[in-house]
């Protein structure tokens, strides 16, 4: 008894987000959410007058006839629009914002994990309750961030990390730029890969390390010095082996590709998504169709690319012709009915600024509704975990936000979100 007891209490004070919610305990509040206008991401409708009960972390009951259970704290979005709280599927949350990627030398890696903090605050507040991160410089500053958020250390999304980048040597995830005899750290290289097996071999030491999902650079990319994003790193043969070694613990491969046969190579390979997908012809259209590849394409950040004033010469030089190649190839994938996600890069512009990504979306040809759908059921179907996250359910995580006006008539007004909550806790609500 009295070890049950005392579970009990340390349940509460530091685990709750570990043990099972304990019916009419303290560790299970009742919260009742009045929502004026509900988005049905599932079915893509809008419903009105919905009640949302949430027991502990946990949505219990969704309806428009609910009885409202005695004790319920009554949540009153009545005048609001509510929706899943959003995934971002390209993520940077625990990098700093440089402009210039060598300034990471500057620091301790104790350092920038500190000053990253704020990023995993702003992207939450910003009304992103999960995030797919998908690479670090510092290797497994990623994965620090996810557990202390996990464990209310500080306050941030879901996390789900890469660990890493998988690249080649002097590739698209390497620090380049340097004289030749600079001896990085080690968790400055830590991905550096140049054969089937040494790409094997990194892939089962991140999936030791705590790695969610593996993240390769199959062609250049424009935010690396001495970098082409039109010419191809890894081979289909490397590529192959990463997504076959990935799949043997149980672990998807996003594919970072600009040039058009870097994004078939990946496709072919059986990556789960590719990132930015920026050069795609019609073929790589087709293949995504085929494979069931989702592109995650990050048809925002240019502006900030080309508008920062400290930006690199010859980052510009990169993306000069490429952001507005991207933008037509998201129109000619949409048309396609390719599966897209919502994924922004964040990093490249401030994090916290996510959401201008959709009236991109919209502006290049999706609906305010696909946009929407891109940034939850599809995000979660992609980080493979549907049955947490993505849509406001029975039985999935309490991760609901809420915005003023109405985002399918005005998808900017995801832009400015009034009400947070993930997993049952409020973290912000502007009247
Ligand atoms: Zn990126």
């Amino acid at each position: 008894m009295l070890k049950q007891a005392c579970l009990w209490t340390f349940c509460v004070a530091f685990l709750s987000a570990h043990c099972p919610a304990q019916p009419g305990s303290p560790a299970a509040p009742l919260t009742l959410i009045r929502a004026g206008k509900f988005i049905d991401v599932q079915a893509g409708r809008t419903l009105t007058n919905q009640l949302i009960l949430v027991r502990g972390k946990t949505i219990e009951a969704v309806g428009a006839q609910l009885a409202i259970p005695e004790g319920a704290a009554v949540v009153d979005l009545s005048n609001m629009t509510v929706l899943p709280g959003l995934v971002d599927c390209h993520t940077h949350l625990a990098d700093l914002a440089d402009a210039e990627p060598l300034d990471v030398l500057k620091r301790t890696a104790a350092e920038a994990a500190y000053a990253a903090i704020p990023n995993a605050r702003v992207t939450l507040l910003a009304g992103f309750t999960t995030v797919r991160d998908v690479g670090v410089y510092r290797a497994f500053n990623d994965v620090a961030m996810r557990d202390a958020i996990a464990k209310g250390i500080i306050i941030g999304p879901r996390m789900y990390v890469a660990g890493a980048y998988i690249t080649i040597s002097e590739g698209a995830g390497a620090m380049t730029g340097l004289a030749p005899d600079i001896q990085l750290p080690w968790d400055l290289q830590y991905g550096v890969a140049n054969s089937p097996w040494e790409v094997r071999q990194k892939i089962r030491e991140l999936a030791h390390r705590g790695a969610d999902h593996i993240k390769v650079l199959s062609t250049g990319a424009v935010l690396t010095h001495g970098s082409n994003p039109k010419s191809i790193e890894f081979t289909p043969e490397e590529l192959r082996a990463a997504v076959d070694e990935a799949g043997n613990f149980g672990l998807r491969v996003a594919a970072h590709a600009h040039a058009a046969e870097g994004i078939k190579n990946a496709i072919r390979a059986g990556v789960a998504s590719v990132e930015h997908a920026t050069l795609i012809d019609d073929e790589g259209i087709a293949l995504a169709k085929q494979h069931g590849t989702y592109l995650d394409m990050d048809i925002y950040d240019e502006e900030c690319i080309q508008s920062a004033p400290d930006t690199p010469a010859d980052f510009l030089q990169h993306d000069r012709d490429l952001g507005e190649a991207q933008r037509r190839n998201f129109t000619k994938a949409v048309r396609a009915g390719v599966k897209m996600t919502f994924g922004t890069d964040a990093g490249v512009c401030p994090h916290g600024i996510n959401a201008r990504q959709f009236a991109f979306m919209v502006k290049y040809g999706m609906t305010p509704m696909q946009a929407i759908q891109s940034a939850t059921v599809n995000a979660a179907d992609l980080i493979g975990h549907p049955e947490l996250f993505g849509s406001i359910t029975v039985g999935k995580s309490a991760d609901i936000i809420a915005v003023k006006g109405d985002p399918l008539a005005d998808i900017r007004v995801l832009e400015h979100v009034a009400f947070v909550m993930k997993e049952g806790t409020i973290y912000k609500h502007e009247q």
